[in-house]
């Protein structure tokens, strides 16, 4: 996929004009109904407070000089950098940076504006990221090593100098791509670890990174570097996986209705994608959903049916089969109570999830065939005017009927992944959000069956066979997700599969 050609989309509802190099200005315009190319910024808003912000009572004198005194080193900088590049505008979110300030100001407007963030961002001329600052005093600008000189005689013995600087860092690079605990980079890179700044890079066709030690760039072809040394970055990892993927690898708007294998092609990448978000960190866990909207709006023309939540119609039941990563360090005792997203979807879980791999179209035919999980009904009801932004936690629910046992749970490994079941204790347990589920020792939880086990040989290397949603029955016949349990990995599990997959189907309302 190219990189379109600059145009001159409609401009964004609000922007700064900068003026020129010979004539700066720097004034807030109503841009509706206007056109022209224009730079976004992608940038940590840091604490509330720290910010610049454009308010009702400000909005009018902005419009005849935004005074240099409200602009943080960040905007001040990517004003100047506008201006530097020869573009007129840039947006930045001078209305909706920070919570706070817009729940004080005007909510309906950050929920408009918030919806708008697709646009905003793959409709810009470039994205100015400032990689390595925490907030608005960071800026993106920073003082770099020069090297040191050395000085040698040449064959005509005049002197000459040669400069040596040490290798550039390129662990920023990391810290974007896949596979990154987001909370061992947060204090080195910011801007990697943050939700919102996910989509604003996967959505931007040009990105230019102002990190510590290089400027770096990444557009749906290229990544590149100062130093050079990003080149290897952009060729794919052992893993399969490379740091040009992101974009290159990105359904266009307009696909139309994609065949079987790319719509397996695409789920696959919509998993990758939520194992990279859920990687990531926000400041409010309640936007998960808003801060994947514009992504999720990206999706949508790709022909993978319904969005419910973070999950496609076209991906269930298999997409079920998520679970997080275990992570000692991040192993808290018990979930949180801040409704985030429906417990059936990898959006709900606030640490990093996985999904089985590979999900090639011979692998999910496969899987399918194994699959014992009927979906009956699904609804996800946005809490407010979009369709992908936060949902509605009672009205948002999944009805399934699978084959289903109900067990008291004797105890949870407390420093393990794993759960004990009455007759069937050390079961393979993955606790959703990596929490440890205290509260379910002595009672009751049901298993359903997502998947039946394969027959040896018929399981993908690597891969698991098998796995069941463990759910926790809550008032009135809902029930709620509260991990995955995988017992069939080696085959041994003392017939704990066998008596799921033998247990008569129970339909499920899942919240
Ligand atoms: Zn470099």
């Amino acid at each position: 996929m190219a990189c379109n050609a600059l145009v001159s989309p409609q401009l964004p509802t609000r922007v700064i004009d900068v003026g020129s190099v010979d004539e700066p200005r720097c004034v807030l315009v109503d841009s509706t109904g206007r056109v022209g190319a224009y730079v976004a910024l992608s940038h940590c808003w840091g604490s509330p407070g720290t910010v610049p912000k454009t308010t009702k009572a400000t909005l009018s004198q902005h419009k005849q000089c935004i005074p240099d005194s409200v602009l943080s080193n960040t905007f001040r900088h990517a004003v100047e950098i506008t201006r530097g590049l020869g573009f007129a505008y840039v947006w930045i979110d001078v209305r909706t940076n920070g919570r706070d300030v817009l729940n004080l100001d005007d909510p309906e407007d950050w929920a408009f504006e918030a919806a708008k963030m697709r646009t905003v961002y793959s409709e810009s001329a470039i994205t100015l990221a400032a990689a390595s600052a925490a907030d608005g005093k960071g800026g993106c600008y920073h003082n770099r090593s020069s090297g040191e000189e050395f000085e040698y005689p040449n064959t005509s013995d005049s002197r000459q100098s040669i400069r040596v600087r040490l290798p550039v860092d390129h662990a920023f690079f990391d810290a974007l791509s896949a596979g990154v605990q987001a909370h061992k980079s947060v204090e080195r890179f910011p801007l990697a670890t943050r939700k919102w700044v996910f989509q604003e890079r996967m959505l931007s066709p040009r990105v230019l990174y102002f990190t510590k030690h290089e400027l770096a760039w990444e557009c749906r072809t290229e990544v590149a570097c100062e130093c050079g040394g990003a080149d290897c970055l952009a060729t794919p990892h052992d893993t399969g996986y490379s740091l040009a993927m992101p974009k290159t690898s990105f359904p266009l708007a307009n696909s139309s209705a994609p065949d079987i294998s790319a719509q397996a092609a695409l789920l696959e990448r919509w998993a990758i994608l939520a194992e990279e978000y859920t990687s990531r960190s926000l400041t409010y866990p309640t936007d998960a959903l808003v801060a994947l909207s514009g992504v999720a709006r990206a999706f949508d023309a790709a022909g993978l049916g319904a969005y419910y939540a973070g999950m496609w119609e076209h991906g269930l039941p298999l997409d079920l089969s998520w679970e997080t990563v275990y992570q000692p360090d991040l192993h808290t005792a018990e979930s949180q109570t801040e409704y985030i997203a429906p417990s059936w979807s990898w959006v709900s879980s606030r640490t990093r999830v996985a999904y089985p791999r590979p999900k090639n179209l011979a692998e999910r035919t496969r899987r399918l065939q194994y699959c014992c999980t009927d979906i009956i009904r699904i609804t996800s009801i946005p809490a407010k005017t979009d369709p992908f932004g936060h949902v509605l936690e009672y009205e948002s629910r999944l009805e399934i009927s699978a084959p289903a046992l109900c067990l008291s749970v004797t105890g949870v490994g407390v420093d393990m992944p794993d759960i004990d079941l009455f007759g069937w204790p050390a079961q393979h347990f993955a606790a959703d959000s990596n929490a440890c589920p205290t509260h379910l020792v002595a009672d009751e939880v049901w298993i359903a069956c997502l998947e039946r086990r394969r027959p040896e040989g018929q399981n993908a290397r690597g891969n698991r066979t098998g796995c069941s949603l463990v759910l926790e029955e809550l008032n009135g016949g809902i029930f709620r997700r509260v991990g995955l349990i995988m017992p069939w990995i080696t085959h041994d599990d003392g017939g704990f599969g066998e008596a799921v997959e033998a247990a008569p189907r129970k339909t499920f309302r899942i919240i």
